[in-house]
């Protein structure tokens, strides 16, 4: 029996208001539209955009709303227009897009889509500006075009990555997002060489993928920088060879990290979302080679300050979103590194529960317990 065309009532976590645990519901999944495709969920994680966009602080709460960005699943049926995908296909949402027409998508250097460049405020869809979730009626709000904390999802074609259907999507799933970005945030723009000293900064999920982009480059000495020093034991994992903790010192930390390697790391990657990270981050590369590459998202009212004569000794600084990733181009072939063990997965999914126990992943993340926890869908 096909369920294409027809609306399917499935389970969903919804977020009805802010900072309260998520409930269980029966919602009603509306069939996917021009250039849409619908995708049974098998596995989602929870990211801390999630945990960020629930809690509501600081911006604009836009409720019922359904979460989750990072998943994995079967495309279940495709919308008009929709060529190259097919009921049955193993995918990836992303939370940002690639519509592969625009300026961004023809350039080989960018990845920031205009059509479908990652949107915190938008809760429908594209096509038509409505929501394809409903309960009684009553539309619910899609959250970064994913809405992966439900058995089904619409999402717009150009924010689904097809991938090896021989890929456990219970392990792949967090390719899409926080370890893409990190390890994408090492290979593709800091570009270590074989031999090269990189410190990374923030040693959360994102930050140990950029240690694992690091390890798998080759380099020789791989510093992590944190401020909680509950980090440094799971780092280990990671191939970071040395911890540097700001408190234990009463210099900058650029200047510890001056004295241990010499001048200055190779490389350095920021992964903390903290201002003066990124100025530390910057100031510890070594003058006449030295790169350095944010990633982590800054407060609204954060400058970044630093003497111009640190760029002008010949020091690189550099930004990435997505790891520089274009979603449907590049991801697939993320995912072959891993079935070709040159990127390991399985040491950041730390926790795994089932979809009815949602709210404890929340709460592991609210403790700042382990990395990633692997929602089942089908539990
Ligand atoms: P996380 O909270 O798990 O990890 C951040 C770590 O940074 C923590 O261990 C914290 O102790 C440490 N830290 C905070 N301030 C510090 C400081 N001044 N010096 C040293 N360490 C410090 O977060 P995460 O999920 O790993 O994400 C990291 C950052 O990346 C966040 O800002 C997130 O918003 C951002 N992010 C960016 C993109 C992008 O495309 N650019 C994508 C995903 C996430
Ligand atoms: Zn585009």
């Amino acid at each position: 029996m096909t369920t294409a065309g027809q609306v399917i009532r499935c389970k969903a976590a919804v977020a009805w208001e802010s900072g309260k645990p998520l409930s269980i519901e029966d919602v009603e999944v509306a069939p996917p539209q021009k250039d849409e495709v619908r995708i049974k969920i098998l596995f989602t994680s929870l990211c801390h955009t999630d945990v960020y966009f629930w809690d509501a602080k600081g911006q604009d709460p836009l409720f019922p709303r359904i979460l989750g960005h990072e998943a994995g699943g079967i495309v279940e049926s495709v919308g008009e227009g929709v060529t190259d995908l097919q009921p049955g296909d193993h995918v990836l949402p992303i939370f940002t897009g690639e519509c592969k027409e625009c300026r961004h998508c023809l350039s080989e250097e960018s990845n920031m889509c205009d059509l479908l460049r990652i949107n915190t405020d938008r809760g429908t869809m594209i096509h038509d500006g409505k929501s394809r979730f409903s309960i009684n009626g009553k539309p619910i709000y899609h959250f970064l075009g994913t809405s992966t904390f439900s058995e089904y999802t619409v999402v717009h074609v150009g924010q689904v990555a097809k991938i090896n259907p021989s890929a456990p999507l219970d392990k792949v799933c967090v390719l899409s997002c926080g370890i893409s970005t990190g390890f994408g945030a090492t290979v593709n723009v800091a570009k270590p060489k074989n031999g090269q000293s990189v410190a990374v900064f923030g040693l959360g999920a994102v930050g140990l993928a950029a240690a694992e982009g690091a390890r798998v480059s080759g380099a020789s000495r791989i510093i992590g920088v944190d401020l909680n020093p509950n980090r440094f034991e799971e780092a280990k994992k990671f191939g970071v060879t040395e911890f540097v903790n700001p408190k234990d010192h009463n210099k900058p930390v650029q200047e510890v990290i001056a004295e241990m390697t010499g001048g200055g790391v190779d490389r350095s990657v920021e992964c903390t979302g903290s201002i003066q990270a990124m100025i530390s981050a910057f100031e510890c590369v070594h003058d006449g080679w030295g790169v350095a590459v944010l990633v982590g998202v800054p407060n609204k009212d954060d400058a970044f300050k630093t003497h111009p004569m640190n760029l002008l000794n010949e020091r690189t600084l550099k930004g990435t979103f997505f790891g520089n990733y274009k979603p449907r181009s590049h991801i697939p072939g993320v995912v072959e590194k891993y079935m070709n063990n040159e990127l390991e997965l399985d040491k950041f999914i730390t926790h795994s529960v089932p979809f009815s126990e949602i709210n404890k992943a929340f709460e592991y993340m609210l403790r700042g317990e382990g990395l990633r926890c692997m929602i089942r869908m089908d539990a």
